[in-house]
C-alpha cells in the first residue's frame, strides 16, 4: 500500500467518524507513524508504507476516532512557533491565547520599565514560557492550582528555554510571593453546565481547567480581586475570557480600582482578551 492510498483510507475513516478535518488529520497521523515531517510525507506519495508504520497509523486513527485530539495523540502542540508537550492533564494551547501573548508583548514594548511578570493558571506554561523566550531579560514566574501540571510546566520550560522557570503551586495568587508589573492568565472561563455537557459527549480536556462557575466568570473575578494586592500601581492585568463576559469583568475591574480597560479581539473578531491597568 502506498502513502497516497493509506492517506485516502485514513481520510475516509475519519470522515465517517465525523472528524472535522479528515485529510489534514490523516496526514498528521501518518507523519507521526512514519516519524517524518508532513512535507516529507507529501513528497513520498508513491512510496510503500511498511507494515509496522501502517499498524501504528491505524492505532493512531482509532484514537482520533474515539475523540482524542491530534495534539494529545502526538503529545505536542505548536504555540507561537514553540513546541509544547501536552497530555490530558492540561488544556491544548489555542491560537486565541497567542493574541494574549501578543498583547503582553505590545505592552512590554510600550513600557520598557516593566520587569516582573506572573502567569496564573499556567497549565502547559505556554504564556509564561513564550514570553520568557521572546524577552529573556524579564523576570517571569508561573503558578497553577493543580499539582499534576507542575511536571508538564517544567518539561516545557526546559524544552523551550533550556532551564526551568519558577513555578508556584497556588490557588490563583494566594501562595504566590512578591509583587508584579504584569499578571497574565487564561483562567477556566466556560460555564459549568457547558463543560458538563461537553464531558458527556467525551470532551478530553481536564474539566477543572475549563469550568469557570455558573456564568464562567468566577475564577476571572477572583483573580481581578487578588491582583489588586499583587500588582504594583500602574501594573497591568491581561486575561483571556469569553466575549459575553467582558462587560461583567469591566464592572468588576472598575470597582476593584482598575483603569484604562480595553478589550482585544481574537482572529475570528470575537472579544477575547481583557486588559486593565491598576490605578496609579
Ligand atoms: N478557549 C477554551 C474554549 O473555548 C476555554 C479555555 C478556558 O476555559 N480557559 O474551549
Amino acid at each position: 500500500m502506498t502513502v497516497q492510498y493509506v492517506l485516502k483510507e485514513g481520510q475516509s475513516i475519519l470522515f465517517y467518524a465525523e472528524v472535522e478535518t479528515p485529510m489534514l488529520d490523516a496526514m498528521i497521523l501518518l507523519s507521526e507513524a512514519r516519524e517524518e515531517s508532513k512535507e516529507k510525507l507529501l513528497s513520498s506519495l508513491p512510496e510503500a508504507v511498511s507494515e509496522k508504520d501502517y499498524l501504528r497509523y491505524r492505532r493512531l486513527l482509532d484514537l482520533r476516532c474515539s475523540g482524542q485530539p491530534v495534539s494529545y495523540i502526538r503529545r505536542r502542540k505548536e504555540f507561537y512557533s514553540l513546541d509544547f508537550y501536552v497530555d490530558e492533564r492540561v488544556l491544548v494551547p489555542r491560537p486565541d491565547t497567542e493574541i494574549l501573548v501578543e498583547e503582553a508583548l505590545n505592552t512590554l514594548h510600550e513600557m520598557p520599565l516593566i520587569r516582573r511578570l506572573h502567569d496564573a493558571c499556567t497549565g502547559s506554561g505556554c504564556i509564561a514560557i513564550t514570553l520568557k523566550h521572546e524577552l529573556p531579560e524579564l523576570e517571569i514566574t508561573a503558578s497553577d492550582k493543580f499539582p499534576e501540571v507542575e511536571e508538564i510546566f517544567y518539561l516545557n520550560s526546559t524544552k523551550n528555554l533550556s532551564f526551568p522557570l519558577t513555578f508556584y503551586l497556588s490557588d490563583l495568587l494566594e501562595d504566590v510571593p512578591g509583587n508584579y508589573d504584569l499578571i497574565t492568565a487564561n483562567p477556566p472561563y466556560l460555564k459549568d453546565t457547558d463543560v458538563e455537557n461537553m464531558k458527556k459527549i467525551g470532551w478530553p480536556e481536564p474539566e477543572l481547567a475549563l469550568k469557570g462557575g455558573l456564568d464562567g466568570t468566577t475564577v476571572a473575578k477572583r483573580l481581578i480581586e487578588q491582583s489588586v494586592q499583587k500588582l504594583y500601581s500602574g501594573g497591568f492585568l491581561l486575561l483571556e475570557a469569553a466575549p459575553d463576559q467582558m462587560k461583567d469583568l469591566m464592572g468588576a475591574a472598575e470597582s476593584a480600582g482598575f483603569r484604562e480597560i480595553s478589550i482585544i479581539k481574537d482572529l475570528a473578531g470575537r472579544e477575547r482578551v481583557f486588559k486593565a491597568r491598576m490605578h496609579y
